[in-house]
């Protein structure tokens, strides 16, 4: 099998599989028990909080452990515009945003909130201009992604945020899902900042929301005592200690990983645009791990079925969408419904081979040149 769905997950590193099950056997008590083993568990995980938050550049107090960016992105944006209902009821974010922001945000949408959805320019960056033209004083939660999951656009976080400071009581949310592990992120320019570590050789099944210090959010899970006031439940040590892992890994090799990947879209990049009815939609400052194409006259979940029959695996939008709609985010660049529906994404790691492109190039040969 060919994998080149690694921005839909990433296979565990093994060093990463090792520290959780290292953690699993050495603490089997619950962090929040008062007793010796429940004491041991604590410190593990508040050594293991303070290390994330210094690779992050962060307070140990600011991260709010969870299930992953599903669960941080509900948590941010109901707890955020739940904490400001003095504020007001209007809500920015995009096109280009992950379901589990789109559909929190169609949720609000229902019970009252007004949403705007930024313009997005023919680069797949959101028109800074318009922001600044939509923000009113009872504007009270902005969101946006860091990178978008589709085309892979990089957003220019610190022109949002610099706009965004000038209305004190508006919180600022960025998905980062697809950005930390693979690009530098920097979370003092936001309120609330999600990502899961599955995205980058962790585990699934885990996440994070950073909130800055001071800043106000209502908890969304109602339950006992946690290591966090805002997120109730046990907390997961195994799943932190190979969060904690995986971090480091991506870190410490993020420029050798990233090396190996920008050589792979290169590669692939130069092969399509010579086929004349392959559109490239990711913009080309679009990180290298995500590649969005479309083949004209061809829909995107065509392709994929037919690289599935060839055992390569890409994905058609999200993973967690539906294929019968066109791409929204392909559509804000491309402005063409045929193209957002034919588009598809390749989505690239540091373990592909050129055997690999090399084979996904002869599979899609038959589209390309009927
Ligand atoms: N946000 C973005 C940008 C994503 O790409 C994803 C997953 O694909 C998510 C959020 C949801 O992440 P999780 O599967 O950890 O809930």
């Amino acid at each position: 099998m060919i994998y080149l769905d690694y921005s839909a997950n990433t296979p565990a590193d093994p060093r990463v599989a090792e520290a959780f099950l290292r953690a699993s056997l050495d603490f089997p008590g619950n962090p929040n028990s008062k007793h010796p083993a429940g004491q041991a568990a604590a410190n593990a995980l508040s050594e293991s909080r303070k290390h994330i938050a210094d690779m992050l550049s962060v307070l140990p107090e600011e991260l709010i452990f969870t299930s992953g960016a599903t669960e941080s992105n509900n948590l941010a944006l109901l707890g955020s515009v739940a904490a400001r209902r003095h504020v007001g009821r209007h809500i920015i974010s995009t096109a280009l945003e992950h379901p589990s922001v789109s559909a929190c945000l169609s949720h609000l949408q229902e019970n009252g909130y007004e949403i705007d959805l930024l313009p997005i320019l023919s680069n797949g960056r959101i028109d800074l201009e318009a922001l600044s033209s939509l923000l009113r004083k009872d504007t009270c939660l902005v969101a946006l992604s860091a990178v978008d999951s589709e085309l892979g656009t990089v957003q220019p976080l610190a022109e949002a945020a610099e706009r965004i400071r000038r209305f004190p009581d508006c919180h600022f949310h960025v998905d980062a899902t697809q950005a930390v592990g693979k690009t530098p992120v920097d979370f003092s320019v936001a309120d609330s900042v999600s990502f899961a570590p599955h995205k980058f050789y962790g585990l699934t099944g885990s996440g994070v929301l950073y909130k800055k210090k001071g800043i106000p959010l209502l908890p969304q899970l109602h339950g006992g005592e946690s290591d966090s006031p805002y997120r109730s439940g046990t907390p997961a040590l195994a799943e932190i200690k190979a969060l904690e892992r995986a971090l480091e890994l991506a870190l410490t090799e993020q420029v050798s990983r990233n090396a190996a990947v920008r050589a792979h879209n290169a590669y692939l990049r130069t092969a399509f645009s010579k086929e004349k009815k392959v559109s490239i939609n990711s913009p080309a400052d679009a990180v290298p791990h995500i590649l969005n194409l479309s083949i004209a006259g061809n829909r995107g979940s065509a392709v994929q079925t037919s690289l599935a029959a060839a055992d390569i695996c890409i994905s058609v939008k999200s993973a967690c969408s539906s294929d019968a709609l066109p791409s929204r985010a392909v559509f804000a660049v491309s402005r063409s419904r045929k193209n957002a529906l034919a588009s598809f994404r390749v989505s690239l790691s540091h373990l592909t081979t050129r055997e690999e492109l090399d084979a996904l190039l002869s599979a899609l040969a038959p589209l390309l040149h009927i």
